[in-house]
Formats: structure tokens, C-alpha cells, sequence
């Protein structure tokens, strides 16, 4: 934390802004401009040729795949995508970059003017266009631009024999297929970033173009923060932090970087334009260079390669294959099977586990019923164990099964939960549990009717209140009677007796 906590006043003085740079290795086999793998953890230096190596009279040739993938990315985040943008070099100097200039897109990029929508702080509708087309309690975060480029080497400071007094480069990662995505500063707090990066991560993950692996450096944020007096038109400089690898260390990093720029603020200093570097362990960022204008890297029109022109076909034949998307899929499951937001956030984690998940409910005599025993009894005690939902014991056809028994009265739901406890207790699927444990079941009508007889014997204040017109205890009788069968009344036809019974021969005429 800094050295003078600042008062809340003080914090509230301030309004932060916030822009995020988003780098996202895309999934291609091949890297953007020649034919090595696209491939993380190789023996350092296999993937590499004359092309990626940048060796002198090598030409770049550029990637379907992975323009297929960048306009897939940019329709999913409601960008307008370019028929025709420009590559371009931007050029610096660094060892793990050989060719001294990155291939880029600069003034042309790919695609811009998209949007994400995250819940709005305190439900309010910041940004809400006029045209109605967003849901209340919702903000737009605008995003710029979506442009192509290349990722660079890495530099390796650690990890082998000699690394104090060495660094060693990994080319293998030069030229593999990155999209940028530059967020407009629409964002105001930590928290929204958070939320950002948690839709956009989401959204490019069903999308299927990115792994999105962070700690493998599949998708990296930087973060461009500044504040401004509240009702202050200008904004105020910037910082960029650089290299943080989770969402929630971004949210710290944040979180430390407010505080920072106010305080120099108020203690009367001015808040430099540069890149800062956030260290995990202390909490805190660091300076790490002044920042560099765009003019630094002397960007030209990468002469190597012709201008990107998509033709409208193209363009339809990728916006034919966007999925559906988390936000509408969830708001489609939400009403389908009766589900709470936070159960359909649950069940729509990733699209592969919505897709397994709706299948499964669509074999299911009731769906519904394959939602809840998901989200209570699997995901409960899932929960319980600390598993994740890849560990669960029961498959979805278990759970099919289990709903399906319950749902024809096979079952009683205190039998389905003792059989559950059986699955997770020995790790074994719910179909061979049930085949070998079958529970017994009393569908005797006349063993059943006795067991009703006796408990409506033992009952009798409370029969004449359902007689008097109470009738949600019925619910009562069928649970005391359910009791005295020890779970193995045919429920079913314990309901229908219990009913029976109750009306009573006094009431019939
Ligand atoms: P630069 O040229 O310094 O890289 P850009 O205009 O390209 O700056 O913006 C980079 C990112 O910083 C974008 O996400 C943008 O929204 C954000 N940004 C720009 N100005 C500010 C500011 N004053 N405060 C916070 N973020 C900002
Ligand atoms: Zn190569
Ligand atoms: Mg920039």
C-alpha cells in the first residue's frame, strides 16, 4: 500500500479512466506469415525458418487462417471490419525481435468501432444508446480498433545453468498470428475492467479463435489508467502497466495505480506519461520507461505485403459461422429452463459444457429438472469437494438417467441423493451405482395405503386443517409418509393415496 492512505474523500474527488490494450494469440496451426508451427512449449528454436527469423530476401506470406480468425474475433465484438486494410511495419530494436520491425496494422487496422457490454456499477445506464437496443443495467465499453499483427521472440532471463550471468532467446514465438484490441477510455473503475476482461475473454473463447491461456501468454492486457477531478471534461495523463498476467492482479494493479496518481496529484506533483511494471509479491507497480509515441516507431506500409481486401462473401461466410454468443445464450436459457443469472453464468462457463449440457437436457423427459440436479446435488457437492465440474463422477447421461428416474416417480429424491452420495463417495458413474444399488421400491398399493392409514391416524389436528381448507399440507403427509417407508415409496402413488386419503370417505358422497 502507499506510504499516506488517502481519505475516502479524497479518493472520491476522482474520477478514474481507464483503456485497455489487449493482445490474443490466435489458434492457427501455422504462424501468421510462413509455414512453422503455431505451437507453445516446442524445444527452443525448432519453429523457425527464413521468413520468421527475418533473414535477409525472405518474403511474408500472409495467413488465411488467421484472417479468418481476426474477423471472426471482430464480428463477436461488434466491430465493422475494413474491406480493405493495410499491414505496416513498426520498428524497434529488441533481441528477441530479429527482424527489427514487427508486422502491424497502423492507420488501416482490420476492423474498429465495436462494443462489449458489462453490468453497469450500481445498475445504473451509463452509455446507453438511444435506440434501445441494449439491455437496462448495462454499459457499453467502446473498442477502437481490432487490428492483425505478429508477435516477437522471448527472451529468456532464468531457468537454465548459466542465467546469472546469461539470457537466452526463444525465436519460436516470432511471427505467431496476435489480434490487438484497443478499448476506448469508457471504463471507470478497476472493478469494470475486471468485467471487461472477463466478457471479452468469454466471448473470443467461444468463438473458438484463441485459447486465451494467460499463463502461457496466449492473451495479455496492458492497462492505460489516468484520473481527472469528477466533472472534469480533459482527461489527465496516463500511465501503462504492462505484463500483468491475471484479471485479478490487473484489478490490483489498477487499484494501486489510482491511488498512486492521486496522491502525487495531491501532494502537488504531476503524473508522468509512462509504462510501469506491476510486481505480484509487493503489491505495488514500478516505473519502467517513459512511454514512446507513435512516431518512434516510424511506421511505414509494410512494402512485402499487398493491401487486405475482403470480399463481401467472405465477410458472410464468417459472420454464417459466429456462434451464439455467451450474453445471448444465456439470456435464451435463462427463460428455456427457468434459470437464475447466476445458475446460467454457471452453466454457460464455456461453450463446450452449455453444449454438453443442452444436449443432455434435450434426451431428458423434463430439462428443467437436468438444470437443477446440475446445479444443486452435482454442483453442490462438487463445491463441497473443491472439483471442478470436469471431475464430476457423473456424466451428463447419469445425470440424464437420475432425472428421468425421478421424473417417472422411480425414484424418490431422498433414494437419488444417497445414490449421489454413492457416485462421488467411490467415483463411479451414476448408471452403474443405480444398476447395482436399485433401491428398493414399495409400489405395493395396499402396503403403501397402510403406511398412509397410520400416518393420518397419528395426525389428526392436522387433518382436519387440511379438511378445513389447508390443503398445502398434503405436502406434510406425503413427507411423513415417504419417512415411514424409509425413502421407498413409489412417490407417484404415494401422492395420489395421500390425496386420496385425505379427502377422506367423509367427504364423498
Ligand atoms: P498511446 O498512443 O499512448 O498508445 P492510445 O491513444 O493508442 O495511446 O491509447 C492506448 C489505450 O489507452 C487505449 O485503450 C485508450 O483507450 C487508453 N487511453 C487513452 N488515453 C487515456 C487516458 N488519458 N487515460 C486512460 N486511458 C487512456
Ligand atoms: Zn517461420
Ligand atoms: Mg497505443
Amino acid at each position: 500500500m502507499l506510504a499516506a492512505a488517502l481519505s475516502p474523500e479524497v479518493l472520491a474527488k476522482y474520477e478514474p479512466v481507464i483503456g485497455l490494450e489487449v493482445h490474443v494469440q490466435l489458434l492457427t496451426a501455422t504462424k501468421a506469415f510462413c509455414g512453422c508451427a503455431n505451437k507453445f512449449g516446442a524445444e527452443p528454436n525448432t519453429n523457425v525458418c527464413p521468413v520468421c527469423l527475418g533473414l535477409p530476401g525472405a518474403l511474408p506470406v500472409l495467413n488465411a487462417k488467421a484472417v479468418e480468425f481476426a474477423t471472426l474475433a471482430a464480428l463477436a465484438l461488434n466491430c465493422q471490419v475494413r474491406e480493405r486494410s493495410i499491414f505496416a511495419r513498426k520498428n524497434y530494436f529488441y533481441p528477441d525481435l530479429p527482424k527489427g520491425y514487427q508486422i502491424s496494422q497502423y492507420d488501416k487496422p482490420l476492423a474498429g468501432h465495436g462494443w462489449i457490454e458489462v453490468p453497469a456499477a450500481g445498475g445504473a445506464t451509463d452509455g446507453v444508446p438511444g435506440d434501445g437496443s441494449m439491455s437496462p443495467g448495462r454499459k457499453r465499453i467502446g473498442i477502437t480498433r481490432l487490428h492483425m499483427e505478429e508477435d516477437a521472440g522471448k527472451s529468456l532471463h532464468e531457468g537454465f545453468a548459466d542465467s546469472a550471468t546469461r539470457t537466452c532467446l526463444d525465436l519460436n514465438r516470432c511471427g505467431t498470428p496476435l489480434i490487438e484490441i484497443v478499448s476506448e477510455p469508457d471504463i471507470r473503475t478497476p472493478a469494470e475492467a475486471f468485467e471487461y476482461l472477463t466478457r471479452l475473454k468469454e466471448i473470443l473463447l467461444y468463438t473458438g479463435v484463441s485459447d486465451c491461456n494467460m499463463e502461457e501468454g496466449s492473451l495479455r492486457c496492458d492497462a492505460n489508467v489516468s484520473v481527472r477531478l469528477r466533472g472534469a471534461e480533459r482527461f489527465g495523463t496516463k500511465a501503462e502497466v504492462k505484463n500483468v498476467n491475471s484479471f485479478r492482479f490487473i484489478r490490483m494493479a489498477l487499484e494501486y495505480e489510482i491511488e498512486r496518481q492521486i496522491e502525487t496529484i495531491e501532494s502537488g506533483g504531476r503524473v508522468a506519461q509512462e509504462t510501469r511494471l506491476w510486481n505480484a509479491d509487493e503489491g505495488r507497480t514500478y516505473s519502467m520507461r517513459s512511454k514512446e509515441h507513435a512516431h518512434d516507431y516510424r511506421y511505414f506500409p509494410e512494402p512485402d505485403l499487398p493491401p487486405l481486401i475482403l470480399s463481401p462473401a467472405f465477410l458472410t461466410t464468417i459472420r454464417s459461422r459466429l456462434p451464439e454468443l455467451p450474453e445471448a445464450r444465456r439470456a435464451r436459457m435463462i427463460a428455456a429452463y427457468e434459470l437464475g443469472a447466476k445458475d446460467a453464468h454457471t452453466l454457460t462457463v464455456s461453450r463446450e459444457f452449455a453444449d454438453r449440457f443442452e444436449a443432455a437436457a434435450a434426451r431428458a423427459r423434463n430439462p428443467r429438472r437436468v438444470a437443477n440436479l446440475l446445479l444443486s446435488e452435482i454442483g453442490g457437492r462438487l463445491k463441497a469437494l473443491g472439483l471442478e465440474q470436469e471431475q464430476s463422477p457423473v456424466s451428463m447421461d447419469g445425470i440424464v438417467l437420475a432425472a428421468d428416474l425421478l421424473d417417472e416417480g422411480k425414484i424418490s429424491s431422498k433414494q437419488l441423493k444417497q445414490l449421489f452420495d454413492i457416485c462421488f463417495g467411490k467415483g463411479e458413474d451414476f448408471p452403474a451405482v443405480y444398476e447395482r444399488e436399485k433401491p428398493e421400491q414399495i409400489t405395493d398399493a395396499s402396503a403403501i395405503e397402510a403406511i398412509v392409514d397410520d400416518v393420518i391416524a397419528a395426525n389428526p389436528r392436522q387433518v382436519e386443517q387440511y379438511r378445513a381448507g389447508k390443503k398445502t399440507l398434503a405436502g406434510f403427509f406425503v413427507g411423513q409418509a415417504m419417512k415411514a417407508s424409509k425413502g421407498q415409496a413409489n412417490p407417484a402413488l404415494l401422492n395420489e393415496l395421500v390425496a386420496k386419503k385425505l379427502e377422506g370417505p367423509g367427504n364423498r358422497d
